[in-house]
């Protein structure tokens, strides 16, 4: 499931925690939350930053000079497509993003009533180059037959924690005695099975979390001032410290629920971003998750039919979020830097080969309030998620499964083995290697084919994919 920080009307994919998670950072439902969604943006800024900037939580000023860099990097129109089919999709201030002919204007601080003036290329052929530190494929030599992936430094990011986490992340539920389901063990699982293959292949894997335990040093009682802040913020006057009875629809406004939320979720993202874009200088993030529908009490979740599949892309910010000083910054940075070029086709190349191994359908979206399809896959979407934004490198946002579906929880509770076995009269992989081997082999596909060397699938699944 995704790590959600901001808004949307989507129900399906929630859980409690997803919704809840809305009254910390965005329109949350409940009646008070309601009550107070209106304020919302005006009241969020931290304490700390200065007054006149708008900052989401624990945001970092941002660092408009480093645009500079990007000037003449981009072609008027290369720049309205992608604000007005990829990023922007759900509109903007008119002050935000001004389009001219030859610059846009982009506010730094409404008060100051400061901006950033960005020079587009005159045309293609002068467009100077794009600074960036990862690599795209096309930038990349042909590679061996057998290492298709030679030379590109790929990171893993498993999401969530699992382990003695999972609880409180939310991501846990159990039926009945059986074995039970934590989505941070599931995707750690899946990381470990793909590094290997993907190192047979030539890459360079690294992980931005190789065990249960938080890459943030901090833990939640370091964020029980920030936590009471915002709640205050938020209109809880005097909130209380602590969550009485988990099924307290009231628990998202007591201190402990905020802080937990701001550890696992909002500084712990930011410390993988810090990883990926200080330490690991990846050409390429994966995100890998589980997704899940709303599953009600965890010690007796509701199960379902449904089960599907989709990718994430960065984009599709909503009104509200570009009107955050941070969040309409990093939204430009990413855009210069030209990811999506990138990531979109890797996306939708995975796309592909995740749903023929797994004969999932597409997901789709009960609304377009908080997404955007894109691509030519059908399974792909951009969205507007911490990690994808945060991380300056191409991100593929992987969703895959509903964990709470009937056929998904056999499988799970089946675990890994060798070869195949018989699932509702289907041999099936085990769930963790269909899902790595399929990774993996959209990743040849897409590599091979951007460097310049063909390769069939059926090749493939007889030299690096052999199923059993
Ligand atoms: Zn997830």
């Amino acid at each position: 499931m995704p790590d959600e920080y901001r808004s949307s009307n989507d129900k399906s994919l929630l859980s409690g925690r997803d919704a809840a998670s809305r009254f910390v950072i965005g329109p949350a439902r409940g009646r008070l939350a309601n009550a107070v969604r209106s304020l919302f943006l005006l009241l969020i800024v931290l304490p700390a930053l200065h007054a006149e900037e708008k900052i989401s939580v624990l945001g970092s000023k941002p660092r408009w000079n480093v645009l500079d860099h990007y000037q003449q990097t981009i072609t008027h129109d290369k720049f309205a497509h992608l604000i007005n089919d990829v990023y922007c999709t759900h509109g903007l201030a008119p002050d935000l993003i001004e389009i001219k002919d030859r610059a846009a204007r982009i506010l730094i601080n409404r008060e100051a009533q400061k901006f950033f003036t960005l020079q587009f290329a005159s045309n293609s052929a002068d467009r100077k180059p794009v600074p960036r530190l990862w690599h795209s494929a096309k930038s990349l030599p042909q590679a061996p037959r057998e290492k298709p992936l030679s030379g590109i430094k790929i990171a893993l990011d498993p999401g969530h924690l699992g382990g003695n986490w999972a609880k409180m992340e939310e991501r846990w539920f159990q039926v009945g005695e059986s074995k039970p389901v934590q989505e941070g063990d599931l995707t750690l699982r899946v990381a470990r099975l793909l590094a290997p293959r993907l190192r047979e292949l030539g890459a360079k894997v690294s992980f931005v979390r190789n065990s249960d335990e938080p890459t943030t040093e901090k833990r939640p009682d370091d964020f029980q001032v920030l936590a009471r802040q915002i709640l205050i913020k938020n209109g809880v006057p005097q909130p209380r410290a602590d969550v009485l009875d988990p099924n307290d629809p009231a628990k998202e406004q007591t201190i402990r629920w905020q802080s937990e939320i701001l550890f696992y979720r909002y500084n712990e993202i930011r410390r993988r971003a810090a990883r990926v874009n200080f330490k690991l200088h990846p050409d390429l993030v994966l995100c890998l998750h589980f997704n899940a529908e709303a599953w009600g009490d965890p010690n007796s979740p509701n199960l379902t039919d449904n089960n599907h599949l989709h990718l994430l892309v960065n984009g599709s910010y909503l009104a509200d979020e570009l009107e955050f000083d941070d969040e309409r910054f990093e939204m430009i940075r990413r855009l210069l830097s030209r990811v999506y070029d990138e990531e979109l086709p890797l996306a939708d190349t995975i796309a592909l080969t995740m749903a023929r191994a797994t004969g999932l359908p597409p997901y789709e979206y009960p609304t377009t309030n908080s997404t955007t399809k894109v691509g030519t896959s059908g399974y792909v979407y951009a969205r507007n998620l911490l990690a994808t934004r945060l991380y300056r490198c191409p991100v593929v946002y992987c969703e895959p499964y509903v964990m709470n579906s009937k056929e998904v929880c056999v499988r799970i509770q089946a675990g890994d083995y060798d070869g195949t076995r018989n699932i509702n009269g289907v041999e099936r992989k085990s769930i963790f290697r269909e899902y790595a081997d399929s990774v993996a082999e959209g990743l040849v596909d897409y590599y091979s084919k951007a460097r310049g060397e063909s390769r069939s699938p059926n090749a493939m699944s007889q030299s690096a994919f052999s199923a059993n």
